[in-house]
């Protein structure tokens, strides 16, 4: 039975799952998937982590909640593990991606605000990104699908395609406050930034004096093999906006950054009532325990080439329907001749789940603590739903 009384915004298909266990979800009647896209790369450490239950029940009979009207130990630890282990100094908690890269375009312009440069409030986002769901994340995404009648004009975001540094340059003017964007982009089609495309970047915020900030609520946390992706780089941004990943499947976002960015954020300039709750960061916690285990990235990128080549073999395996794979570390594209909805739709049939990404790209973010034979069994399932095509 579907629920009617939902809002129409999701079409999933009447599937229920009623369990889950590290990499697989399972069904009431007993069907048993792979899962392949972990809740678009949120349960990072599968489904009911032992690790992760014993942290969520262990506060669960403690306590739950108290607001920010009183310190929340947990939250004040996993802020601080964040920034040793990052360029940031400090960390605001909110509940979701969206509202994580809000509070760092608040910050952006809050920054020139406090500086007295009150003109300086546009901010550059890249064509084909994603950053969440409300009226500034949309905005600041500028994909018309996700704007069209909500708003006028375009509440002081501007665009460039993503990776042409002369079109970035172009575009800054003495009203812009900063830049946004996804080291990888996600929902545009698992898009690395080109070589080199982040130091520019960095190079030009820093020759105009404006601020350059970092949406890794999907390539974060692992995802590609470094704790944020930036890493691949030799630059580190001035604020950074983490979800997903961070909490393994409990709602959590975070916004960080360095101390010149968020002096700014001062008592009364942002809050949020959840943010930082005692079950969001214990949890939080335990993610980072498994992800800063010796060890445990290198491991990240060593299946990211196995899954990679194993790809790569069906793209050459099957030329008619695939071209290419892209992606880093575990966060992978196959680039689709056949549509890619089909294509999801009919490895779901056959008990892999995937999702799509951009127009043409099916999307694969595997648990980032997978094994070998998960590997095969996806490439498996992959292989007999395009032999069988
Ligand atoms: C998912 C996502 C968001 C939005 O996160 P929500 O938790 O849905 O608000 C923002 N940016 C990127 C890159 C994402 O992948």
């Amino acid at each position: 039975m579907t629920n009617t009384a939902l809002m129409a915004t999701y079409s999933p298909p009447d599937i229920l799952f009623e369990r889950g266990e590290g990499a697989y979800l399972f069904t009431q009647e007993g069907d048993k998937y792979l899962d392949f896209i972990s809740g678009i790369a949120v349960t990072a450490f599968g489904h009911n982590h032992p690790h992760l239950v014993a942290a969520l029940k262990d506060q669960a009979d403690k306590y739950w909640h108290s607001s920010n009207m009183f310190r929340v130990e947990s939250g004040e630890i996993l802020a601080e593990r964040l920034t040793r282990n990052t360029f940031a100094d400090r960390v605001f908690f909110g509940n979701s991606g969206g509202e994580a890269v809000e509070a760092g375009l608040k910050m952006m312009r809050r920054y020139h605000f406090d500086r007295g440069d009150t003109k300086r409030t546009r901010i550059i986002g890249m064509e084909k990104s994603f950053h969440g769901r409300t009226i500034a994340t949309v905005a600041a995404a500028g994909n018309p699908a996700h704007t069209k009648g909500f708003f006028e004009g375009d509440l002081g975001f501007d665009h460039v395609a993503f990776g042409d540094i002369d079109a970035l340059r172009a575009a800054i003017t003495d009203e812009t406050a900063g830049v946004i964007l996804e080291p990888v982009q996600g929902e545009g089609g698992i898009l690395p930034a080109p070589k080199g495309y982040m130091n520019a970047v960095r190079k030009l915020c820093d020759e105009t004096g404006i601020l350059f900030m970092v949406d890794e609520i999907q390539c974060g946390m692992g995802r590609t093999g470094k704790l944020f992706a930036y890493e691949w780089s030799d630059i580190t941004p001035d604020i950074l906006a983490s979800a997903k990943g961070l909490g393994g499947g409990f709602p959590i976002g975070a916004c960080l950054a360095t101390e010149k960015a968020a002096a700014c954020m001062v008592v009364g300039t942002h809050g949020s009532t959840f943010g930082g709750n005692p079950l969001a960061t214990r949890v939080g916690n335990a993610v980072l325990d498994l992800l800063l285990e010796d060890g445990f990235l290198g491991q990240v990128r060593q299946h990211s080439e196995t899954l990679k080549s194993g790809l790569e073999d069906l793209v050459s395996l099957h030329p008619d329907k695939l071209t290419s794979v892209q992606g880093l570390g575990l966060m992978v594209g196959m680039k689709c001749l056949i549509p890619n909805v089909d294509f999801l739709t009919k490895l779901r049939d056959n008990k892999l789940l995937s999702g799509r990404a951009g127009t043409d790209i099916l999307r694969l973010l595997p648990p980032l603590n997978l094994t070998d034979a998960h590997i095969d069994e996806a490439l498996g399932i992959l292989n007999k739903t395009l032999k069988n095509w």
